[in-house]
């Protein structure tokens, strides 16, 4: 489509001609935000949109126009939130479309689906469809050095997490947010923010051309490296801020499917391959495929710095994972070809600004995906999010405040969790001791369910609060620790004496 130009002022080509956009000759000379220079952007490229309040027919508040960065997986959620309340909603998205271009080797990361996330996609009717592309998941399968098998259950019976792929859940989110009536803007990546005045600006990622939009309200749902963030940071007095990176990255390998789209492995498990320093972790996909991830450490003796030719890489892997090596036919071409991930957790404040802006999702909390609570978090984010737009009527001015205030100590909490249970997954799940540990723990949530509910449930299979299940869990492996040390306890595991000790102390 061409450039519509009208004397002085150009309007964004990819706009729908349905919308409501204006265009004003005043803004060829704004300037990005932040700065008293004159834009990057050529005048002559420059084009700005001045986003209309749309009157409400019907008896809701007057409909706002949001602009959301990222049709990321929470973007999408949001939207659907946001557009189910009346408000017209664009969101902006930097890559092409991912419902027409193939998703690169090496990106197509499947999720652990659970409790909070489906709320989030309960609340605005999608839960089902959700369902039928992903794969219950009951428990973890841990493969030890000499190819044995645990299966060790999450919870109880009928408690699972699910296997999603990436793309497929995040493709048929965005279907269905434009099924809601959600416009999404692809190829548009955003540069700048001006969060004060809510305006942002895009540069075209097929033919580089710039323009900007203003609105009511902006939300950043940009992820980890979230642009939005970053204005926030700039534009904020006292922004706290603290990235943090594991000496891991991670690299994503394939098990294919076998005859006639069969799984190669128990299909209903997380597959876990723990080794001390490092893991394998593989999640079954719908067409009897598994994607594998490999947390490995950047450098040392066993790491992505140690492994340079293909003779190595399989030298480690008949040596570490024997049972993967015949699974994986792909195995030498994809280590070297898919790229290496890093890991980061992400901590910031504030969050919002007055009732013009706020991060969301990953842009606000990024964190390591060992609890699989990354996408979970940012879905209950928009959960709480929808349940403030009802309590203070859309009033903005209260929403974001106690937005902010409710998730950050939550958000903090989960970032912790995630790197505790790192440690837990790599090095623990394969000793006897955490064995026992948890099924003593099995045998006290069953006789007392409401006194004991194990950390990994409260997070995974309920809505306590993160900062609350933090607290408790912290506890109970206080309380654990000592057990452990009883004498006999592998005896008496299920003893009246062990359960008393137990219950005397919470
Ligand atoms: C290896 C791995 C495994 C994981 N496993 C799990 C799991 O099992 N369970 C779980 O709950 N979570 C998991 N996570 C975390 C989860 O992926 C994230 O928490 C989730 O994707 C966050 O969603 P988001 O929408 O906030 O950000 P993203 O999914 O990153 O989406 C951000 C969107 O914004 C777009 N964007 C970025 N910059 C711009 C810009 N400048 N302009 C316009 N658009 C922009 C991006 O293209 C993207 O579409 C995992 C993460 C990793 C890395």
């Amino acid at each position: 489509m061409k450039n519509k130009r009208k004397p002085k002022v150009k309007v964004n080509p990819r706009a729908k001609s349905s919308r409501k956009v204006k265009a004003k000759s005043a803004v060829t000379t704004a300037t990005k935000p932040g700065s008293k220079r004159k834009p990057r952007i050529k005048p002559a490229k420059h084009e700005r949109i001045k986003t209309k309040l749309i009157a409400n027919a019907g008896a809701k508040p007057r409909a706002k126009e949001v602009l959301i960065l990222g049709a990321g997986l929470v973007g999408s959620l949001l939207s659907i939130y946001l557009a189910k309340r009346g408000y017209k909603v664009t969101i902006y998205e930097r890559r092409p479309d991912m419902r027409k271009t193939e998703i690169s080797a090496g990106r197509s990361i499947n999720l652990a689906l659970s409790d909070r996330g489906w709320r989030g996609l309960q609340g605005v009717g999608i839960e089902k469809a959700i369902r039928k592309i992903s794969i219950p998941m009951h428990g973890r399968m841990i493969h030890g050095m000499d190819k044995t098998l645990t299966f060790q259950p999450y919870a109880e019976k009928g408690q699972s997490i699910y296997a999603a792929s990436r793309g497929v859940l995040n493709a048929e989110m965005m279907t269905k947010a434009e099924e809601h009536g959600v416009t999404i803007l692809f190829n548009e990546k955003c540069i700048a923010v001006d969060l004060k005045n809510k305006s942002a600006w895009f540069e075209n990622q097929e033919d580089t051309s710039s323009f900007s939009v203003e609105t009511d309200l902006i939300f950043g749902a940009d992820g980890a490296f979230s642009v939005a963030r970053l204005h926030m940071q700039l534009n904020s007095d006292r922004f706290e801020y603290s990235q943090s990176y594991l000496d891991h990255g991670y690299k994503e390998l394939l098990i294919p499917a076998g005859h006639n789209n069969s799984f190669l492995l128990e299909k209903n498990a997380l597959h876990i391959w723990p080794r001390g320093g490092y893991m394998l972790i593989a999640l079954p996909n719908l067409d009897g495929s598994f994607t594998c991830t490999l947390f490995f450490p950047y450098k040392g003796k066993d790491s992505f710095e140690s492994i340079s030719n293909r003779k190595q890489c399989l030298n480690f892997f008949e040596r570490v994972f024997p049972d993967v090596v015949p699974l994986m036919p792909g195995l030498l071409d994809d280590f070297f070809s898919n790229p290496t991930g890093s890991l980061v957790t992400v901590k910031c404040f504030p969050w919002t600004l007055e009732d013009k802006a706020c991060l969301i999702g990953d842009a606000a909390h990024a964190l390591v995906p060992f609890y699989g609570q990354g996408m979970n978090c940012g879905f209950e984010d928009c959960t709480v999010l929808n349940s403030l737009m009802k309590k203070h009527k859309d009033d903005w001015s209260k929403i974001l405040p106690e937005f902010e205030r409710s998730r950050k100590p939550n958000a903090d909490a989960i970032a912790d969790l995630a790197v505790m249970n790192f440690f837990e997954m790599r090095d623990k799940v394969g000793q006897p001791e955490f064995l026992l540990r948890k099924k003593i723990e099995a045998h006290i949530h069953k006789k007392h369910p409401k006194q004991w509910l194990p950390l990994y449930s409260q997070v995974t299979f309920s809505h306590i609060p993160y900062s609350e299940a933090l607290k408790s869990g912290l506890k109970q492996e206080k309380i654990m620790d000592e057990v452990m040390k009883m004498n006999n306890i592998k005896q008496k595991w299920n003893s009246a004496e062990v359960e008393k000790f137990i219950l005397s102390r919470i």
